[in-house]
């Protein structure tokens, strides 16, 4: 991969604004405690994982993308920035965020995906699906239940029950991805130069979701890179929408 495009500016790419709109969507997802034996399991894939076409950490929405850049610039070494808007990777077998102790380098500022994994047990999630069903379209139950059957994990420990019946509503009613989606169409900070390109390779001038190195790849790739090889990128892509 070519050499990526420093951030010149000192300013955050998100505004406050939205970033207060995103903590309170994410307070709303009940937090958990881990309890397994082999923390960050979750944040990597077993070879059978990869072979179903698992991706880790992923979907991205654009808003987290440039949440989780704006905490990367503020929080770690140059050196550090560098390899994380540099991480290039579509599908990591790894999150590139996992450290090797098994714990999250961006804790604070992780997406919804890592945030709602292992919240619904078993449980939770078929009697949502049947207290919904008929009140939604029948699609979203059987998204929901198709999503949230590969995300429950036995060993955490609910530790906001309270918040529990909302989050299940917001799940089974694709409530937090409205919501970030919105945020995205407002602003994803893209120069015009790379909407062109977007829009010359996929029809659309924006991206609602891919995954870490693809953002980058999007948002942080030299625009001689980008000419040659982002629509190619994005053609070959089935994480990128
Ligand atoms: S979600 Fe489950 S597998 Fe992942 S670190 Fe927590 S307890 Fe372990
Ligand atoms: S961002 Fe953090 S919690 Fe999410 S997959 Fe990566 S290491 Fe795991």
């Amino acid at each position: 991969m070519s050499e990526f495009v420093r951030i010149e500016s000192p300013d955050d790419l998100l505004g406050a604004d939205t970033k207060e709109r995103l903590d309170a969507l994410y307070a709303k997802v009940p937090a958990v405690t881990c309890a397994c034996d082999n923390l960050g399991q979750c944040c990597q894939l077993t070879p059978e994982e990869a072979a179903e076409d698992w991706a880790t950490m992923y979907p991205l929405y654009t808003t987290e993308y440039l949440n989780i850049v704006d905490h990367v610039r503020s929080h770690f070494s140059e050196e550090e920035q560098a390899r994380f808007l540099t991480f290039d990777e579509e599908r990591p077998l790894r999150c590139p965020f996992l450290s090797d102790e098994g714990g999250c380098r961006i804790h604070p500022v992780r997406p919804l995906v890592c945030r709602t994994y292992g919240v619904l047990s078993r449980e939770h999630v078929e009697e949502t699906g049947s207290v919904y069903r008929g009140d939604v379209p029948d699609l979203w139950i059987h998204q929901f239940l198709r999503n949230e059957r590969c995300t429950i994990c036995p060993d955490t420990e609910l530790d906001e029950p309270d918040k529990l019946d909302d989050h299940a509503k917001e799940m089974v009613t694709f409530g937090y991805e409205r919501e970030l989606i919105k945020m995205g169409e407002e602003n994803d900070g893209l120069d015009e130069e790379r909407r062109v390109l977007l829009v010359e390779a996929t029809g659309r001038g924006r991206l609602v979701r891919w995954t870490w190195g693809g953002f980058n790849r999007l948002y942080r790739s030299t625009l001689d890179w980008a000419r040659s090889n982002l629509k190619d990128a994005l053609k070959q892509s089935r994480l990128a929408e």
